[in-house]
Parts: C-alpha cells; sequence; structure tokens
C-alpha cells in the first residue's frame, strides 16, 4: 500500500501493458482514471477490478492525441479524486507499413498517439502538480511521470520506421522534461519494455513458430508479461525511487544485449 492517498491516471489502460498498470498501482494502494478510447466495457471491468479491492477508480474516454480531449479528461479527473500525483503515458499503436510503402496518415497516426499524446498528457499532468505541490504525508514528490517508451528508443526497426522514431522522441521528450521540471519536485522517467504479450505484437508470439523465432531476441529465453512492467512502475512511481528522475528502465529480458553476440561476432 505504499501508494496509499495518490491518485494516479493510466492511459490507454483497458488493454495489455495498461491494464496491468493500472491493476498494479490499485494493488499498490493508488486510486486509479483508466483512461480508453475503444472498448468502455473493457475499461470499466479494469476500475470495477479496482474497486473491488478497495481502491476508486474512474473509467474516461479520451482520445489522446487530441488536446481538447486531454484537458477535459484531465479537469475531470481533477474534479473526482481532487488531484493527480502519477500520470502513465501509456497509450500506443503501431502502423507498420515498409518505408516506401508507408503513408503520411500511418506517419501522422503513430507520432500523434506515441508521442504527441505523451507530451499533451505530461504537460496537463505537470500543470497540476506544479499547482499543489508536495505534500509529505503522501509523497516526496509533487509528482511522478512515467513515460511507456520501447526498446526501439534504442533497437532500429527496419518496416517500423514511424514507431521506432515515436519512441526515440520519447526519450529525449521524457529526458527534457525530468530536466526541466526536476527544481518543481516532479520526476518523469522512462520504462523501455521488450517483447510484451500483448494484443499489439500477438503475430510475435501466438504459434509455436513465431514465439521460438522470437526468442532468439531473448537472452532470458522467455516473453515478458504485463506484470513484468506493472511491478517496474509501482517502484519507480513510489518514494522508493525518489532520487531517480530523467532514467529509461529497460525491462526486455536482454533485448537490447546484442543477442547476435551471444555466440561469437
Ligand atoms: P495494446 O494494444 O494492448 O494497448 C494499447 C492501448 O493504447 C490500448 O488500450 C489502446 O486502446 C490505447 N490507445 C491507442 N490509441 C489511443 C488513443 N489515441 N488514445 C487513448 N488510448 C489509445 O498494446 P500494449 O502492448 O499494451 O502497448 C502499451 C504501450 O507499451 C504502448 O505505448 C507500446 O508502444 C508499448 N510497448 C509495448 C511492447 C510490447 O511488446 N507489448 C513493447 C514495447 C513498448
Amino acid at each position: 500500500m505504499v501508494l496509499a492517498g495518490q491518485a494516479a491516471l493510466v492511459t490507454g489502460a483497458n488493454s495489455g501493458i495498461g491494464k496491468a498498470v493500472a491493476l498494479g498501482l490499485g494493488a499498490s494502494g493508488a486510486d486509479v482514471v483508466v483512461n480508453y478510447v475503444t472498448n468502455p466495457e473493457s475499461a470499466e471491468e479494469v476500475a470495477h477490478r479496482i474497486e473491488a479491492s478497495g481502491r476508486r477508480a474512474l473509467a474516461i474516454k479520451a482520445d489522446v492525441s487530441r488536446e481538447e480531449d486531454v484537458q477535459a479528461m484531465f479537469a475531470k479527473a481533477i474534479n473526482h479524486f481532487g488531484t493527480l500525483h502519477i500520470c502513465v503515458n501509456n497509450a500506443g499503436l503501431q502502423r507498420d507499413a515498409p518505408l516506401l510503402d508507408m503513408t503520411l496518415k500511418q506517419w501522422n497516426e503513430v507520432i500523434s498517439v506515441n508521442l504527441t499524446g505523451q507530451f499533451l498528457c505530461a504537460r496537463e499532468a505537470v500543470r497540476e502538480f506544479k499547482t499543489r505541490g508536495v505534500v509529505r504525508e503522501v509523497s516526496a514528490a509533487a509528482g511522478k511521470l512515467v513515460f511507456m517508451s520501447s526498446v526501439h528508443q534504442e533497437i532500429p526497426w527496419a518496416g517500423h520506421v514511424n514507431y521506432a522514431a515515436s519512441k526515440g522522441g520519447v526519450m529525449q521528450l521524457m529526458r527534457s522534461i525530468a530536466q526541466e521540471v526536476a527544481p518543481l519536485a516532479i520526476r518523469a522517467n522512462a520504462i523501455a519494455p521488450g517483447a510484451i504479450r500483448t494484443p499489439i505484437n500477438k503475430s510475435a508470439w501466438e504459434t509455436p513458430a513465431a514465439y521460438k523465432e522470437l526468442m532468439t531476441l531473448v537472452p532470458y529465453k522467455r516473453i515478458g508479461e504485463p506484470e513484468d512492467i506493472a511491478q517496474a512502475v509501482a517502484w519507480l512511481v513510489s518514494d522508493a525511487a525518489d532520487y531517480v528522475t530523467g532514467a529509461t528502465f529497460f525491462v526486455d529480458g536482454g533485448m537490447t544485449l546484442f543477442p547476435g553476440f551471444t555466440t561469437g561476432g
């Protein structure tokens, strides 16, 4: 219950990693805003599960790439919970195509959700954190931001240039925000997941052949589960990590350890 008395907002919280993060923050004692853009039933289910564990939860529909949606969501969340202490910018998507076939629409959609969406939510969160300031009995920091990046902030990804560019952008967005808001006692960090079992990458793990192929990229020889990411987020936003800001936490079973060099090179 290290997050008791705190309110968290998680974007894209009705599926995959975001869902596990929302449930994990609830299990650590936080009240949770469950953001979604499609499938309200699954968002309500996540909210009900958090409420069943004794915390408060609120599902709010907002497209994170739309400024008016994001501002309305934060206004509603702050009105409901009084304030917010934690913002997890998790919503993301892929629109894959080889470079020569990639349309401007595919490029713009990925940048708008994965990068602009994280900027819009971080800005609203920092406005609230700054207005309230530190309340020592609740947390050592005025607020905590977590940006969901990817190993592809580091690893180039042919056929996915929009996605890799968005995550490279997230890294510098997070680091620059961390530098700017540290004097306000606000912490900003990123998580860079490797291959995690969610709908976004189903084709990479759903058949035994695909899973075997995936494992050639993972030295630790298992796929990550959404809960692996949720545990890392829960620690990063707790006071146990109070001196951690501007960091990217790789949770990837060693995917960034150049696995191709395991047997020579
Ligand atoms: P997912 O498809 O299960 O979840 C993505 C969530 O984002 C969904 O809830 C979706 O509705 C939401 N979303 C999409 N567009 C949105 C919008 N405009 N506004 C609000 N919400 C929107 O996939 P996931 O794997 O859980 O992905 C979560 C995050 O983790 C993404 O940022 C993704 O890039 C990142 N990530 C995932 C993996 C992986 O292996 N699964 C690896 C690295 C990074």
